[in-house]
């Protein structure tokens, strides 16, 4: 019933033109496959190849992501985008709250959650991304953690808009460590939150994708995604070149 989504997270990476041959070789690996609908995909790349990109992805099934956004539709908020503006640029999704927006740019959960319902307002899907840390973990308050950054980063959301939402679970010690949370660690966490997920929204919150990320590569992509609440990925190092990515959407 949750069509799984893999999406690319290129981060501080690729001029437009590099982004361009990037899309075009998988938006042409994706031809081959024999059902591509059965997986969505999705890459979030820097705002300068967001344009760029949007031509050549038109004709193909893979949607455009931005990586951030700011919570205000306009104003003098010199250097920001709204979400407004990556909708005009051909956006589905935007990444809000990845970990290092949150450690290397101090965003808090509240202004996560704000850009969360910024995104929503504006008919993009927020990818709203909550992960522990090692200490965190190491000291057994891994749940405890994300129960208070899930709450926190979802607050103010509408239950009406609850379907549109995407999580992605991403331990901060599993990004771009190569140390992959074991699908049984990363099940568990999934399961959590799925739990806290319906507890605020509902049934219909049995519909919202939780994606896993953390050091995603192809020969571990299969294992998480057998896992019944594993519902996609969030994809940093591995989604850079496409011969990678493209083995990751082809998990099965
Ligand atoms: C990420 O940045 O969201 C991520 C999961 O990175 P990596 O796959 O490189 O760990």
């Amino acid at each position: 019933m949750r069509t799984p989504l893999i999406a690319a997270n290129w981060k501080m990476h690729k001029t437009a033109d590099e982004a361009v041959q990037f899309g075009e070789e998988l938006a042409s690996r994706m031809q081959s496959l024999e059902d591509a609908s059965a997986v969505e995909v999705a890459i979030a790349a820097p705002f300068t190849a967001l344009w760029a990109l949007r031509d050549v992805l038109a004709h193909s099934p893979i949607a455009l992501a931005a990586q951030n956004v700011h919570f205000e539709a306009e104003g003098a908020f010199t250097g920001e985008i709204s979400a407004g503006m990556l909708r005009d640029a051909g956006c589905r999704y935007v990444v809000v709250g990845h970990s290092e927006r949150r450690t290397l740019f101090a965003e808090a959960s509240e202004i996560v959650a704000r850009k969360a319902r910024a995104a929503l307002q504006a008919g993009l899907a927020p990818i709203v991304c909550l992960g522990e840390s090692l200490p965190e973990r190491e000291s057994g308050r891994t749940l405890d953690v994300l129960g208070a950054q899930i709450r926190l980063s979802l607050d103010g959301v509408e239950a009406d808009r609850a379907e549109q939402l995407v999580v992605a679970y991403e331990p901060i010690w599993a990004i771009g460590t190569g140390h992959t949370a074991t699908p049984e660690m990363a099940q568990e966490v999934h399961a959590f939150l799925r739990e806290r997920l319906i507890k605020r929204f509902g049934e219909p919150a049995r519909g919202i994708r939780i994606l896993y990320g953390g050091s995603i590569k192809p020969d571990s992509i299969r294992g998480l995604m057998a896992q019944p609440d594993i519902d996609g990925g969030l994809v940093g190092g591995a989604s850079l070149d496409p011969a990678s990515f493209f083995a990751i959407i082809r998990f099965e």
